[in-house]
């Protein structure tokens, strides 16, 4: 069993020892335990915060231990009666071609057939998908005819955000890094507009994006987008707090300036909301997956996805998606 390992903290951007493939035999199962070969892998921003000394909402990922992370799996053994083999699952394994799980295992989900590629189970239809249908229903709560901004929007949270934002009535404008994404984001996607970040236009494009401000930020990246679009909250917005990409490779986290900082110098009014998927919804997980699912099969919910080949390929491609070479979903495909 190869897996990809924590070797040591990495200081910054991740180096090249600091994540290593380790090999080991897989172990016989015991009672009441299934056997699953990973197919496709899940890389995730969240990841790199966890690889840090640091308690965050989750225990942060121990040396010598495989890298966390969702994966689609097929039961390949079991000694549970609660699996057969053949099922196909998502379940926290980690970055590893095999993994054993008791067969009572929390946050393990067979994948339902909806007509749905299997690894869309990872990005739209799958945890950042929620995430950016929970964060944005749950917190943002638009209403139709309000400007919706949302950052990192050609990955899969910013994809379902926008989407359903604009399904919901609302101008929906996003922002993302480069001509090429938001060209997507606006042609493919169909958001009514997107702001190119690196363009060096940043708070006057937003602004000409905006014209009656901004109702409703969801907050994928922090930074320099989170100080331009503080500028142009409306009275009564809100900002659902997802997530803050731009800081996670930062060595010094308490350094770091958040949007609590930007947004927290905004006093009483200040709109921010901090959000975990797995700490406040994870009982929708049923009704919102197939929700998506459905959306992906009936063609409403469109996304793309970048995919690296192989469990050796997985650190480089994860390094790129922290610095936003990914376009769309990041996945590995590790089997078939
Ligand atoms: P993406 O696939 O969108 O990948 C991250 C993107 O962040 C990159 O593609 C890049 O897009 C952007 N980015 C990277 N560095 C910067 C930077 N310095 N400034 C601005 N943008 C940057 O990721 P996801 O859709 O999976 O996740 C989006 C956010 O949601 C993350 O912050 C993640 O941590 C958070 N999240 C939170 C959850 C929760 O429960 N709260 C659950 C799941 C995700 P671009 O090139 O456009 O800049």
């Amino acid at each position: 069993n190869r897996k990809v390992v924590l070797n040591k903290r990495p200081q910054g951007e991740i180096a090249d020892d600091d994540l290593v493939i380790r090999e080991e035999p897989v172990r016989d199962l015991k009672d009441g335990e299934v056997l699953l070969k990973t197919l496709w892998l899940s890389l995730d921003p969240y990841m790199r915060p966890r690889m840090n000394d640091s308690k965050g909402y989750m225990d942060p990922i121990e040396i010598g231990a495989p890298i966390v992370g969702e994966s689609v799996g097929r039961v390949v053994e079991s000694k549970s009666p609660n699996y057969a083999v053949g099922d196909v699952v998502t379940s926290y394994s980690g970055w590893q071609e095999y993994s054993i799980i008791p067969g009572d295992a929390p946050m393990v989900y067979k994948i339902k057939d909806q007509g749905v590629p299997l690894q869309a189970y990872l990005g739209v239809a799958g945890m950042p998908g929620r995430t950016g249908y929970c964060g944005l229903t749950n917190v943002g709560k638009p209403k139709a005819g309000e400007t919706v901004v949302v950052s990192a929007a050609s990955g899969p949270v910013g994809t379902v955000v926008g989407q359903t934002a604009k399904q919901m009535g609302c101008r929906v404008v996003g922002v993302a890094g480069g001509e090429k994404k938001c060209r997507y984001v606006v042609e493919e996607l169909g958001f009514d507009a997107c702001v190119d970040y690196k363009a060096g236009n940043l708070e006057a494009d937003l602004k000409a994006a905006c014209p009656d401000g901004i109702d409703v930020y969801f907050e994928n990246v922090g930074g320099e987008v989170t100080r331009a679009v503080a500028k142009l909250l409306n009275k009564g917005s809100r900002v659902p707090v997802c997530g803050y990409v731009s800081a996670y490779n930062a060595e010094d986290a308490s350094k770091v300036e958040t949007p609590f900082h930007v947004f927290g110098a905004m006093g009483e009014n200040k709109p921010e909301h901090r959000f975990f998927l797995v700490t406040e919804w994870q009982d929708q997980h049923q009704e919102v997956t197939a929700h998506l699912a459905e959306q992906i099969a009936s063609g409403k919910l469109k996304y793309s996805e970048t995919v690296a080949e192989g469990l050796d390929n997985a650190v480089d491609a994860f390094k790129g998606m922290l610095k936003g070479k990914n376009f769309g979903k990041q996945l590995v495909h590790v089997a078939d």
